[in-house]
């Protein structure tokens, strides 16, 4: 074993990780990157085909994010936000502000998905007090949803495998269902195709159940401040893509009862759902369903996937409930250390002119298509039921037998040892329980596409069982 496995072994404890399992072998330990591929202690090649965990956008190891955090660091690397302004963190906020839907005017800077969401709920709740819109105020999230690991993220999170054990130390969040076309409750039809022969229509059951909640919580005299959602699609709930439609009607009928609009872009914020060649050319989901959030938390891709960094954007109007004298009290009491942090805020600077490129908008387009027409040829193996894929984001749904649509049970692990047989043929991506991901940085060439597909299908194939 590499002397630095050795020390991972002894020492570092890995999140989301059975460590017992984690010690029965040498873990793969990244030493070096470039573009889209990973080199291990060993000298190993690998291709990152999730991004490292979703946060990756132009590839390692790049010139232009390299050269802005150099030039950061030739000045400072950090000072606080707390009495301070810096150069970075002044110019970013003005580029997100530009680039975000345009209710958004102001900027909040955290650290990370979990902390942004934080920010977004103290926010929303101080704010419906605030205005009188409720003294208890009450958040309304969805089946599935994934917000972060902090306590308040958690609260607004609906996995039970990741959650349940902490509910003791949660405040009560309702959830309503979210649209899972695939395993749809009521019809079994994706709206878009419900004319085709086989296909029960879709009458949007999922969104009168959205309805209905609001519904009953207004009689109640206490409608919810806030509705809380991850755009275009749910992440950790196993890449679930919401139809055409469902978020702009979800989030109109949220507005008329009153609640504030919470859109969590930390994963598909920043080109991840779509390119100029498929879409109107934004960096946001929101804007594909033409929905204005009053909060809007990043992430991940934010600094390109170098640094640890995270913004939460509000309206004026929100910003505004927290202007008063000094002994009024009014102040928003959140803050980090490393709040603004230079060194993140260059390089997200960076980032966001490369994804404002021309060329970077063209790299999408094509490898949308690419990831696409490859993802066609999963449809031969009988373990694969549900392929979907939103812009530069796929899932494939594992399942014991394509007909039936019957799941694997978690304890088989069947989406664990996928990736495990990737990961022995160079391609490297985590599973969510039986849906493997592939999320490709945006510089991923058509051969590494063609790579990542085919080393997936062999290892299900591998993996599973026979051919369809
Ligand atoms: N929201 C969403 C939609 C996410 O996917 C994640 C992380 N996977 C988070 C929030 C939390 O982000 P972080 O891990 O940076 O705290």
């Amino acid at each position: 074993m590499h002397p630095l496995a050795k020390l991972d072994h002894r020492y570092v404890w890995h999140p989301f990780t059975q460590m017992r399992d984690w010690l029965k072998r040498e873990p793969i330990l990244i030493v070096e990157g470039k573009g889209a591929l990973l080199w291990d202690a060993h000298g190993r090649e690998y291709l990152d085909a999730n991004s490292s965990i979703w946060t990756n956008l132009h590839g390692h190891n790049h010139p232009r994010i390299n050269a802005a955090i150099r030039g950061q660091l030739s000045k400072i690397a950090h000072s606080s936000a707390l009495g301070l302004a810096n150069e970075p963190a002044s110019l970013l906020a003005q580029k997100l502000i530009k680039a975000a839907p345009s209710a958004l005017r102001k900027v909040f800077f955290s650290d990370n998905g979990s902390t942004a969401m934080e920010v977004a709920l103290k926010l929303a709740y101080e704010f419906a007090r605030r205005t009188g819109h409720s003294r208890r105020p009450k958040f309304l999230t969805l089946e599935g949803a994934y917000h972060g690991d902090t306590v308040g993220a958690v609260a607004l999170g609906h996995i039970d495998l990741f959650h349940k054990a902490y509910s003791g130390l949660l405040f009560k969040t309702d959830k309503v269902m979210a649209p899972y076309c695939y395993r749809c409750p009521f019809n079994r039809a994706r709206p878009e195709r419900a004319d085709a022969r086989g296909y029960r229509k879709c009458n949007w059951e999922c969104v009168g159940k959205v309805e209905q909640k609001l519904v009953a919580r207004k009689k109640r005299g206490n409608p919810y401040a806030g509705f809380v959602f991850e755009p275009l699609m749910q992440g950790a709930a196993g890449m679930i893509p919401q139809p055409a439609g469902w978020l702009s009607r979800a989030a109109e009928i949220a507005r008329a009862y009153g609640a504030l609009l919470i859109a969590d872009e930390v994963m598909t914020g920043f080109g991840r759902t779509g390119s100029a060649e498929t879409r109107a050319p934004s960096l946001f989901a929101c804007d594909y369903e033409g929905v204005q959030p009053d909060f809007m938390a990043l992430a991940k891709g934010l600094t390109g996937g170098y640094l640890p960094m995270a913004a939460t954007l509000t309206t004026q109007a929100v910003f505004d409930t927290f202007l008063g004298e000094y002994d009024e009290f009014k102040t928003f009491f959140h803050g980090h250390s490393f709040t603004g942090n230079q060194l993140g805020a260059a390089a997200a600077l960076a980032s966001l002119e490369l994804l404002q490129s021309t060329a970077s908008l063209r790299a999408r387009g094509r490898l949308e298509q690419e990831l696409r027409d490859e993802l066609k040829t999963l449809w031969s193996c009988s373990n694969v039921g549900d392929i979907r894929q939103v812009g530069l984001i796929a899932g494939i749904e594992l399942v014991r037998d394509w007909r039936t649509r019957e799941p694997f049970e978690l304890g088989e692990r069947a989406g664990i040892r996928v990736c495990e047989a990737m990961a022995r043929r160079g391609v490297l991506t985590r599973p969510i329980g039986n849906v493997l991901l592939l999320m490709p940085p945006y510089c991923t060439t058509p051969a590494q596409v063609r790579r990542m597909v085919g080393v997936l299908r062999e290892a299900i194939q591998g993996t599973c069982a026979v051919q369809r």
